[in-house]
């Protein structure tokens, strides 16, 4: 009997490689960068299943593409703003992504970004490597003081929640956010409290973005919400790059609206490497690597492939966003 077939958009950790190689009619991208779109929409046709990225567009086009006998696609990552979930609903096809897996280490880069830029870790490092360094500084490199200060979190989820609990328990921050709802675990466990996004922006040192990607959340930090926040206030977004108007962040960190920012995440994405974002003394950029650790990689290569599995075998997925 021939086994379903499935693609997987691009190469990703072997223990899930490995699986699906045992149990597909598996067809792996092996190209460095993404299959180009007209590559993807010919290597999923006749798919029952396809693996993929946060980089592939899928809509009406791509699910036409495929055919009627595609039942799942399992998202590598725990955001699936790139899917037209209602498409896939409306046609029956299910959709998985990976949940919780990647919460601990996200929220780990969060907070290294926080530091980075609190601290001027990369500013500092330039400085050597421009031969700069000539002696200790007494008024050099004057950085942010992290104990005791106010976070504000936007988007009390999963890693936002967990960002919060190394904020309070790690450094006795006092702890602000909003949600869609109220979160009372960690209003008692971190003495965490609920307020207006305008109060979180006026009241916060440091402002952290965790929130999805979605219609209500696409562009909330514009010119007019930077106004808002302190004067040397620190902006982290590890979230999604379209939750900041990228050319308003820019402003305001060139004008000293803002005092520093941290992101793991831009608009566009990747930058061009001439893109002001990236040349900023008080701006510090990772290459959208909230979840790369090894184990956190692993799991979710597993949860992904027991999505696929399922979805095939028509089973309800592990973790289902339909
Ligand atoms: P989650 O548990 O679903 O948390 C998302 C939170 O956003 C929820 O608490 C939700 O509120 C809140 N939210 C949604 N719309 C909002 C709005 N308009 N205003 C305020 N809050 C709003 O998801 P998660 O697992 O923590 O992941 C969060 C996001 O991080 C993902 O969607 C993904 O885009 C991003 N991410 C990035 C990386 C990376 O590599 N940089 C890695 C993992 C995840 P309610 O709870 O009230 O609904």
């Amino acid at each position: 009997m021939s086994r379903p077939k499935v693609f997987v958009t691009r190469k990703f950790p072997a223990v899930g490689l490995e699986r699906i190689s045992s149990s597909f009619d598996a067809d792996i991208w092996e190209g460095e960068l993404p299959p180009s779109r007209e590559e993807l929409l010919k290597r999923i046709q006749g798919c029952s299943g396809v693996l993929t990225m946060l980089s592939e567009k899928v809509d009406d086009e791509f699910f036409d593409a495929a055919g009627d006998q595609l039942k799942v696609v399992s998202q590598y990552a725990v955001g699936y703003n790139n899917i037209d979930v209602e498409s896939a609903k409306r046609r029956g096809i299910a959709v998985g992504n990976t949940p919780g897996a990647l919460t601990n280490a996200t929220a780990d880069l969060a907070f290294a970004l926080l530091i980075a830029a609190a601290r001027r870790i990369t500013e500092a490092h330039d400085y050597i490597h421009d031969g700069k360094w000539k002696a200790w500084e007494p008024l050099g490199h004057i950085g942010w003081d992290l104990e005791g200060q106010t976070v504000g979190i936007v988007g009390m989820g999963r890693i936002g929640q967990t960002f919060a609990k190394r904020c309070h328990g790690g450094w006795g921050m006092n702890v602000l956010y909003t949600a869609r709802s109220p979160k009372p675990d960690a209003e008692q466990e971190l003495a965490a409290k609920r307020v207006s996004f305008e109060e979180l922006l006026e009241q916060s040192d440091f402002v952290s973005v965790h929130c999805d990607l979605n219609e209500e959340t696409k562009g909330m930090f514009d010119a007019a919400a930077f106004k808002r926040m302190k004067s040397d206030a620190i902006f982290i977004n590890t979230a999604r790059g379209s939750i900041h108007v990228q050319p308003d962040l820019i402003d305001a960190l060139k004008s000293g609206q803002i005092g520093a920012a941290g992101l793991d995440v831009t608009d566009p994405e990747p930058p061009s490497v001439d893109d002001e974002i990236l040349h900023l003394p008080n701006c510090v950029v990772a290459p959208h690597i909230g979840s790369a650790t090894r184990s956190t990689r692993d799991a979710m290569a597993n949860i992904a492939v027991d999505n696929l599995e399922a979805g095939i075998a028509g089973k309800p997925l592990r973790c289902s966003v339909t």
